[in-house]
């Protein structure tokens, strides 16, 4: 599968359409989710063209992976959800058909503000 670069989320990095930002930096954008599941819910992107985990995984940088993974912990803490400032929250990336992943950019879902059960449907 190669990466759809017309996909909502290439959009939103092209800034074609506008997301409620969060977080910036050279490598990661983070933004709320126009379609929230819980109180909080954010994604977390990277800016290069990858389709899921197993992609990024597999042809990212470094750099790249660090970035993405600390953006994490990062948002959370500016959300005050993390596990530092806050009680915690679900981090969680859909891979593909099974995945139930719906758009073919990377993101990563950061649900919060509230108790979570076992799944997020
Ligand atoms: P997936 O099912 O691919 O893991 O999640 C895609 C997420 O993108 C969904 O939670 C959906 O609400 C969100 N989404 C889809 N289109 C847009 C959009 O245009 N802007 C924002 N901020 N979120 C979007």
């Amino acid at each position: 599968m190669s990466y759809d670069k017309n996909n909502i989320f290439a959009k939103i990095l092209r800034k074609e359409i506008p997301c409620k930002k969060i977080f910036e930096n050279d490598y990661v954008l983070s933004f709320y989710d126009i379609n929230p599941q819980k109180k909080i819910h954010a994604l977390v992107i990277p800016k290069g063209e990858y389709i899921n985990l197993d992609d990024f995984n597999n042809r990212a940088s470094d750099q790249e992976i660090v970035a993405l993974s600390k953006a994490i912990t990062e948002v959370a803490k500016i959300l005050g959800i993390s596990t530092d400032n806050g009680k915690g929250y679900r981090a969680l990336t859909n891979l593909d058909d099974h995945g139930g992943q719906e758009v073919p950019h990377l993101h990563f879902h950061l649900f919060g503000g509230e108790k979570i059960g076992k799944m997020v449907e």
